[in-house]
């Protein structure tokens, strides 16, 4: 008998007629002779309802409050889903996040999970049950209620894995898996059937829609977690370790295994900093403490003493970065700050490319050829990513997909 945790997503539960068939399905997984914990996001769009019905009695809303306010969504589709697993004649029980002994930090918003202590579940599955759990949040030590960020019903499930030990991860969203690009930018992008746990992590992190961190806890923990639709029985994407190492020894000239984008970037330079040791710690130090997230990061070569730094944040973190850099530029004897928005990126992700020559010329000539012209490059081991205008992010995706993804395969 196996343990397999599932998670429902709030587009899988929008109405009784959705929950019902998540019941059935969960109910069929039963019927196979496997316990469940199933793990639920709030119905339909209830979370962004709840926001906005927070900023209607206030501009600013308290974050303890808003957290609990929040949590209600979960806790609502995890009851009705324990009803109607009920009213099908089985045996189902529903819980918090406290009650499910997730533990969490009191950083209300966006709390990381310090530990699970699953005794309470394990009662309920040796007694019978199926175990339905309110994704999204936990509890802290001083008993406020928390959630864990945006999207992250994802990680209650990866988490509640790990606590259990449980034999699978099961991630039932309203598309079909994964994707070799995001599908309204390239209508060829294909459904991939296996992909590993640091591709997915860049591939999440440009925008597909998993939340990062539970990736990291699958990677950590490795459990191998199956993304598919909850809308049919097609096999969906299955992120395992296995993936990237039959990637790496795969044929050499295949192993990019997707086409990442991300449109919302600003690109900030700090020009002529005074290189002196330290003072790119000076720079970046502040930036970590305003909480903004900086990633392609380039210093250009000194020259007579001066260094340009650029790097990347999100378009919203915009107006913060630039208040922050111009206090910074100051102090550290820079000649100045440039911001330009509307800027995109897109990568190659796939592990192996590292040990294999010719990825970037290939992507450079593709992007060439379809007249895009490059602003910034960065590689890591398995990614290679250009900044470019916003504006040709859809030509760029479809001529590297089309580079890499649809003619290689001939
Ligand atoms: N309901 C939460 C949100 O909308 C969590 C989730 O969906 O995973 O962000
Ligand atoms: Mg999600």
């Amino acid at each position: 008998m196996a343990l397999i945790v599932q998670k429902y997503g709030g587009s899988s539960l929008h109405d009784g007629d959705a929950i019902q068939n998540v019941a059935r399905r969960i109910a069929r997984t039963q019927n196979q002779g496997d316990k469940v914990v199933a793990t639920v996001s709030a119905m339909g769009n209830t979370t962004d309802e709840l926001i906005s019905l927070a900023r209607s009695v206030s501009t600013e809303p308290h974050p303890r409050e808003l957290d609990l306010l929040l949590s209600t969504g979960e806790l609502v589709s995890c009851t009705l889903l324990a009803m109607g697993l009920r009213s099908m004649g089985l045996n189902a029980v529903s819980l918090s996040g406290a009650q499910a002994g997730i533990h969490t930090n009191a950083k209300f918003g966006n709390a990381k999970i310090q530990s699970v202590e699953p005794t309470r579940i394990i009662q309920d599955l040796d007694n019978g049950n199926i175990v339905i759990v309110a994704g999204f949040q936990g509890i802290t030590d001083d008993m406020n209620v928390t959630t864990l960020g945006r999207g992250a019903s994802d990680i209650t499930a990866v988490a509640l894995s790990a606590a259990l030990n449980a034999d699978r991860c099961e991630i039932y969203t309203d598309v079909a898996g994964i994707y070799t690009a995001d599908p309204r930018l390239v209508p060829k992008a294909q459904k991939l059937n296996e992909v590993g746990f640091e591709e997915m992590l860049e591939l999440a992190s440009y925008g597909a829609k998993m939340a990062p961190r539970s990736i990291e806890l699958g990677m950590v923990y490795d459990i191998p977690i199956l993304v598919a639709s909850s809308l049919n029985d097609e096999p969906g994407t299955l992120i395992h370790r296995g993936a990237e190492m039959s990637n790496s020894i795969g044929e050499i000239r295949n192993r990019v295994r997707g086409v990442a984008t991300d449109i919302n970037v600003t690109k900030i330079t700090l020009l002529g900093i005074p290189n002196r040791p330290g003072s790119e710690a000076d720079v970046f130090e502040p930036l970590a403490d305003a909480d903004i997230s900086v990633d392609v990061i380039v210093q250009s070569t000194v020259v007579d003493g001066h260094t340009d730094l650029t790097f990347t944040i999100k378009g919203t973190d915009k107006e913060r970065a630039l208040a922050v850099m111009t206090k910074i530029s100051q102090e550290i004897g820079a000649c100045g700050v440039t911001a330009a928005d509307g800027l995109a990126k897109v990568s190659i992700v796939g592990s192996g490319m590292q040990d294999a020559p010719g990825y970037a010329s290939r992507m450079f000539r593709a992007l060439a050829d379809a007249e895009i012209s490059i602003d910034v490059i960065t590689t890591s081991e398995i990614r290679i990513t250009c900044v470019i205008d916003a504006c040709d992010i859809k030509k760029a995706a479809q001529a590297i997909h089309s580079a890499f993804l649809v003619e290689s395969t001939e």
